[in-house]
């Protein structure tokens, strides 16, 4: 290694950890039947309209993919009101998120964001040798008077994920929307909507219809979270057709594949499913907290499917026994909050699980 140059950026990064495969726990641990709930995806995975139409694509998959995506691009374009070509494909979210590093951030220019953000915001940073800016946190969340402070003449992008994972904090459309009336126009901001379709708050904004307003908006959505389709990496940035267009030229050719193309249309044609998606996450989030409180614990109040559970110094050690007890939650010490845990919100059976585990830990 030590004889290679290598890009400034990338000496000071670490590999981004993701949860603990099942299958990995059930190796090291000889057991069976574990649980995960640490990666925040849907339990219910992905709807039957989505399972027959990729059954019926499994022998038709000699040929590339359609590379522009038209099919599937049309009908997001049609769902948001937005024209075709402001719509970019990627292979997950974050994807999109390495687009945007890999046109707008460079040597000598900064991303900004708050403290606690989603950790994939400083990898596609440094990893095109940009400069991470983040602010102090207010109640585990964004600060956006912080954030507007902060800005100087080499804030290149704005990464804001609303609601941000881990801690499930959220802003609403007022401060929002002042926000972004007060950032300059030269300046790119990412409002990421990974867990848009969970939010329960009259006040939650959808930033996508103020992408006629401000130029420099790019909004990013997911099928990995409520949609139930992380397995398959397919994602999307809304965006003004410059933005679309300057995007597109990083983008690989083929970087969705045919199988998530296919499985993405169907799941927007699928709207009782993300309902009940959506029931199945305001239930199990009901259960979970109304379990925390049981044992007296505290956590962050969270709009997404995820909570963030306050253990104070133990959290380490609770997460350690819960990988015995066959759990696998979140550790999020690497997001600066070594005292909590994050829990994905499972079925009902998977919650009960846990929390009976939680207990006998505790
Ligand atoms: C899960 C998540 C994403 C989505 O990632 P994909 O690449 O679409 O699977 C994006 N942003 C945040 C904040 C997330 O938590």
């Amino acid at each position: 290694m030590d004889r290679f140059e290598i890009a400034s950026g990338v000496a000071g990064l670490k590999a981004y950890e993701p949860g603990k495969p099942l299958s990995e726990l059930e190796r090291e641990y000889n057991i069976s039947d574990a649980v995960k709930l640490a990666s925040n995806e849907n339990p219910l995975g992905p709807g039957l309209l989505v399972q027959e139409a990729m059954r019926a694509a499994v022998a038709d998959q000699s040929r590339y993919p359609d590379g522009n995506g038209f099919e599937l691009k049309k009908v997001l374009a049609q769902h948001h009101a937005v024209e075709l070509n402001q719509v970019t494909l990627g292979n997950g979210s974050n994807d999109i998120l390495e687009l945007i590093a890999r046109v707008f951030l460079y040597p000598g220019r900064e991303a900004l964001f708050s403290e606690h953000a989603f950790a994939v915001y400083p990898i596609v940073t440094q990893a095109v040798g940009a400069t991470v800016m983040t602010t102090p946190a207010k109640d585990y969340g964004y600060d956006l008077d912080a954030l507007l402070a902060a800005i100087n003449d080499k804030t290149a992008v704005i990464f804001i994920a609303n609601p941000n994972n881990p801690t499930g904090t959220w802003l609403d459309e007022l401060s929002l929307k002042s926000f972004m009336d007060k950032v300059a126009d030269d300046i790119i901001v990412v409002i990421d909507e990974a867990y848009f379709e969970y939010v329960q708050k009259e006040t939650y904004p959808d930033s996508t219809q103020w992408l006629a307003e401000y130029g420099n908006l790019i909004v990013t959505r997911t099928f990995s979270k409520a949609y139930g389709l992380a397995g398959l990496r397919i994602g999307y940035g809304l965006s003004s057709l410059s933005i679309a267009d300057l995007l597109n030229r990083v983008r690989q050719p083929f970087n969705v594949n045919a199988m998530a193309q296919i499985a993405a249309l169907a799941a927007l044609k699928d709207e009782a499913h993300l309902q009940q998606s959506i029931q199945m996450n305001i239930n199990g989030m009901q259960q979970l907290t109304r379990g925390f409180a049981d044992m007296g614990l505290s956590w962050i109040p969270s709009v997404g499917n995820f909570v963030c559970l306050e253990l104070g110094g133990m959290a380490g050690r609770v997460y350690n026994r819960l990988l015995y007890e066959g759990i696998i939650v979140r550790l999020i010490a690497n997001y600066d909050l070594p005292h909590h845990l994050r829990i994905t919100i499972g079925s009902r059976l998977e919650i009960e699980r846990f929390l009976s585990a939680l207990d006998r830990v505790l």
